[in-house]
């Protein structure tokens, strides 16, 4: 089978996943290649898919998978190597609107605290005649998630959500300055090491509960417009996480 033949099964087999739409050449040369690689630099893997607002569209639905009935129409993929856009479907759009003009002002407000998970230990020294000396590790792994909450975004004459004009910018705006803000890049892992010393006297039995808690960083963006109108965008972002302890003895 020679590579037009290949070629021509692939962007057949992509229009029968679409409901009849077909790829653009630019996509279709993506899929072909093994690696993902840019149709403009060669880069491999994974690129960014938008949509022309700026709405982010899975990149795994929209490169990996031929599951592309349910990608948007007018999704735009971009290169991070080099920036070069091209549209994924024949009739797409070509080039992301340009980005307004606007200012963005990150402002933190409440933390709280969320129950990850529980685990729970038992020391049993019932039957000890000394006390049981206990030294243990926990160690847990946590990504720095980040939330923009558009539904709960308002601008001052109180249009809400999804009705703010031009809203996908503006989330995407946001996402920018608090990834900026808490240096978070993509999924950054974060790893969190802790060492307890337990003794249990004699003839107890110690219930301990390990409990893990995330901590969530609350704020809002401030977006502010050439216009001098502004839009406010709620946001959480995971900062850090808690072990606690709670412990509960039994006595023989
Ligand atoms: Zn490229």
């Amino acid at each position: 089978m020679s590579g037009d033949d290949a070629s021509r099964g692939l962007g057949a087999r992509f229009a029968a996943a679409a409901r009849g739409a077909r790829p653009s050449k630019e996509h279709l040369r993506l899929l072909r290649s093994p690696a993902g690689k840019c149709p403009s630099c060669q880069a491999p893997g994974l690129k960014r898919y938008r949509r022309p607002d700026g709405t982010n569209v899975s990149a795994r639905l929209a490169q990996t998978a031929l599951v592309y009935a349910s990608v948007p129409r007018d999704t735009i993929a971009e290169c991070p190597s080099c920036g070069a856009q091209w549209p994924v479907f024949a009739e797409g759009p070509k080039a992301l609107e340009p980005s307004p003009d606007v200012s963005v002002e990150v402002i933190e407000t409440e933390r709280s605290y969320e129950v990850d998970h529980v685990e729970p230990l038992e020391l049993d020294n019932l039957g000890g005649m000394g006390s049981m000396k206990h030294t243990l590790t926990r160690t847990q792994e946590w990504t720095q998630t980040l939330e923009v909450n558009t539904e709960k975004a308002k601008t001052e004459d109180a249009t809400s959500g999804a009705d703010i004009p031009g809203i996908g910018t503006f989330s995407r705006k946001t996402e920018e300055a608090v990834k900026s803000t808490y240096s978070i890049t993509e999924e950054t892992r974060k790893e969190l090491t802790r060492e307890f010393t337990f003794e249990v006297p004699a003839h107890t039995k110690r219930n301990v509960s390990f409990i893990y808690r995330r901590v969530w960083q609350h704020g809002f963006a401030r977006l502010r417009r050439a216009d001098d109108a502004t839009i406010e965008i709620p946001f959480r972002v995971a900062v850090d996480m808690t072990i606690d302890l709670a412990a509960q003895d039994t006595i023989a």
